[in-house]
């Protein structure tokens, strides 16, 4: 049997195919463990879909510099993913506080930091989000809103939902008077692929109730997050 490093020899790696067909690598010893694990194992199937990615982008995932890597990327997604097993009632956990506030007075948080997952591409974009509401009756525990940004980017995304999504949770959770969110990010899916220059930013609104028809809100709003 030839050597299972899926090179020619002049650095040309073979397709899955003519490895097959050449008898140099054989599918059967990587595949024939796929199936003998429970099916309803989230992790394990996440392995195994990065195992066949391996093989037929060319590469030999029983080599060791790969052995490990399907276990890692299955550990990260559930890392970078985790936002699918969380809601919003759960995160507020009733942190909500009838208080004194001026009226039409904003609560502003600003400068929380993301990760998310661009769903085009399963590629991250980051940046940063400002979320302003203006409290009815009720506010909402401070950590609380950084924790909403965090499931909500923690799911794949596009940034204009995810801006929407914010908007739209406190706006169904603490019936404000009104709530902007305003989201800048850099997506490596656009810099690798030459779309756009690294470092460039996209930046997306979304305006609930009042901050849809002030603009001196909205103005303050801009003032207040330093943009
Ligand atoms: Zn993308």
């Amino acid at each position: 049997m030839a050597s299972k490093n899926g090179t020619n020899g002049n650095g040309h790696i073979h397709t899955v195919a003519e490895r097959i067909a050449t008898q140099e690598f054989e599918l059967g010893e990587v595949l024939d463990h796929l199936h003998d694990h429970d099916m309803t194992d989230s992790k394990a199937l996440i392995e195994d879909a990065v195992k066949l990615i391996l093989l037929n982008v060319g590469e030999d995932p029983t080599r060791d510099g790969l052995l490990r890597t399907p276990h890692r990327v299955a550990k990260m997604y559930g890392e970078l993913l985790e936002g699918y097993q969380q809601d919003v009632e759960t995160i507020i956990n009733g942190a909500m506080f009838e208080v004194e506030y001026g009226e039409g007075e904003m609560v502003m948080v600003a400068n929380i930091e993301y990760n998310s997952m661009c769903e085009h591409h399963m590629l991250p974009f980051t940046g940063t989000v400002h979320v302003a509401y203006i409290p009815r009756d009720k506010v909402v525990g401070l950590s609380k809103i950084p924790r909403i940004v965090d499931m909500f980017a923690r799911r794949l995304q596009v940034q204009e939902r995810l801006t929407n999504e914010i908007a739209d949770a406190l706006d169904a959770h603490l019936d404000p008077v009104g709530v902007m969110v305003v989201v800048a990010g850099q997506h490596s899916c656009a810099a690798l692929r030459g779309v756009k220059k690294h470092g460039v930013n996209m930046v997306t609104t979304a305006k609930r109730g009042e901050f849809r028809t002030n603009k001196d809100l909205r103005d303050e709003f801009y003032r207040l997050a330093g943009m």
